[in-house]
């Protein structure tokens, strides 16, 4: 982000520009989901298959200089309901949360913070905040918001923000209320969707639409260790699908009910899972940059030791790969986990199902169940990021240009006739069908040169190709760059060549 803008305008220019749109608009939408416009469909596609290049057909080399062996799979979303009480979602993946009875809001109990009087925070209470996405450092700035409106600078002096204990919260009030008492106790909430299998219905045909991809990967691991001949350390990855009922979904779609997520299991033995795990946290951080996201918009942050998912390996834990949001900025949100998740998964589904889930090393004629370190991304929250850090506030016409890394844009190249007329046309559709061949790429002969830049430099695409006058005689075209909207002149013959050779160098 090279300078302030705020969720509305890009939110805005997304509608706008057809990137993302709410689902089922025409009925006044469903909170949580959201539709992908032709640009948003072609941007999270090439974050998609970006992703999938560089962890399944091209994945990094390993520490040992050896390239490292991923094989990709696509599983079912719904499956037998046995798999996630073993992955120990039934009963265990649910967020507490708390109702305001009188503005009828629901909050994640964690996400309340308490300003209490400084040193003593069984004394009285002022206010809870709301505050999304575990930052501190937003729940300060929303908290100093909410002191300079509504308290004296008496009372200012004795406050302090301390952190919600949950006996506290049944005599708390709502961020949005000012009467004591109006929050209920905080109460387990269920991410899972469930649906019914078959005709009958009934609790026994009960099934889950899964909450993330990774289940599906540890239930085909002797699948693929038997018809693959992979050999540990090894990973199996997968895109798709997951659904969670977010108790309060918000910031566009940063934490929506259907999103997607890119998942790598990474299956090693237990002595090597440290070595793997610094590994691909270092990996995974390196990649967010390649696709354009700036070092100083990214963080790494360890989970505190309360945080820690049920699977998660003690002493070893899980980094978060975090990204500044413009709306949790100063503060940073949640892109990417990387996790050790032991042998959790792998013995829970041995103990669940009564089959055998492991490896034998024939070399080492040892049999054992591998640790499992897992990067595991945000198809959805990925390409929100890749939006925020493209939008580019600017003084030319437009007023905006969206500066994604041309590796991931939309369309690769414009090719425009200056005019629609004087053998332009003609020259220009010859020139759309040679490079469509190879790269998505548009035709627009409508309105003005400077209307059809500025929806280019909307919709983030690098290059524009100008068939002009000069064209019909001397054989050249301008190109026009999306960032500097500097021109130079190219022979036409060369226009393939040159949108190869700036791409393959993005
Ligand atoms: P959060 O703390 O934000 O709820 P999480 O820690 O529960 O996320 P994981 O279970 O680790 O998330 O899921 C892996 C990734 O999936 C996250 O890093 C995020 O990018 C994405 N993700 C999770 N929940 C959502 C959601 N509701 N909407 C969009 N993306 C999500």
């Amino acid at each position: 982000m090279s300078n302030e803008y705020s969720m509305e305008d890009l939110v805005s220019l997304c509608k706008r520009r057809g990137f993302i749109f709410p689902a089922s608009e025409i009925y006044g939408g469903i909170n949580g989901f959201w539709d992908y416009g032709p640009m948003g469909t072609e941007l999270k596609n090439n974050l998609r298959d970006a992703w999938w290049h560089d962890m399944v057909h091209c994945p990094p080399m390993g520490p040992d200089g050896e390239p490292l062996s991923i094989v990709g799979i696509d599983s079912s979303i719904i499956q037998n309901p046995k798999v996630w009480e073993a992955s120990g979602h039934v009963g265990g993946f649910n967020d507490p949360m708390v109702d305001c009875r009188e503005s009828k809001a629901r909050y994640r109990a964690d996400h309340l913070f308490c300003l209490g009087v400084k040193g003593d925070t069984s004394g009285q209470i002022y206010a809870y905040i709301e505050n999304d996405d575990d930052s501190l450092a937003s729940a300060q700035k929303k908290l100093e918001k909410y002191v300079k409106r509504t308290l004296s600078s008496e009372e200012i002096d004795t406050c302090a923000l301390t952190e919600l204990s949950v006996e506290e919260l049944a005599i708390t009030v709502g961020p949005d209320t000012k009467t004591v008492g109006t929050l209920t106790e905080p109460r387990q909430f269920s991410l899972m969707f469930d649906t019914t299998v078959g005709a009958t219905g009934g609790d026994e045909n009960k099934a889950y639409l899964r909450p993330e991809t990774a289940q599906g990967i540890f239930l085909n691991f002797m699948n693929v260790v038997d018809t693959m001949r992979v050999k540990v350390p090894f990973g199996i990855a997968q895109i798709g699908k997951a659904f969670r009922n977010e108790v309060t979904p918000r910031n566009f779609i940063f934490r929506s009910r259907e999103f997607e997520q890119m998942e790598l299991e990474w299956f090693c033995h237990e002595d090597d899972a440290q070595q793997w795990y610094e590994f691909w946290c270092n990996y995974r951080k390196e990649w967010w940059q390649k696709m354009g996201l700036t070092t100083e918009n990214l963080q790494m942050r360890q989970h505190d030791s309360d945080e820690l998912a049920h699977y998660a390996k003690e002493g070893c834990g899980t980094f978060d790969i975090e990204y500044k949001f413009p709306f949790t900025a100063p503060g940073y949100g949640e892109l990417e986990g990387v996790a050790h998740r032991g042998n959790y998964d792998l013995s829970r589904h041995t103990e669940f199902s009564g089959k055998k889930i492991n490896y034998f090393d024939q070399q080492k004629n040892e049999r054992y169940t591998p640790h499992v370190i897992e990067p595991s991304a945000g198809l959805s929250r990925g390409t929100l990021a890749l939006l925020c850090e493209a939008y580019t506030p600017d003084d030319r016409p437009s007023k905006v240009f969206m500066k994604f890394n041309p590796r991931i844009a939309p369309i690769k190249a414009a090719i425009f006739p200056l005019v629609n007329k004087n053998g332009m046309p003609e020259i220009a559709t010859k020139l759309h069908e040679e490079i469509r061949k190879k790269h998505v790429v548009q035709y627009d002969a409508k309105q003005s040169i400077g209307k059809r830049y500025a929806r280019m430099d909307e919709a983030g695409t690098p290059y524009c190709f100008v068939i002009d006058g000069d064209t019909l005689e001397d054989n050249t075209i301008t190109v026009r760059d999306r960032d500097t909207a500097s021109q130079e002149r190219i022979n036409i013959d060369q226009a393939v060549a040159y949108l190869d050779d700036k791409l393959s160098s993005a």
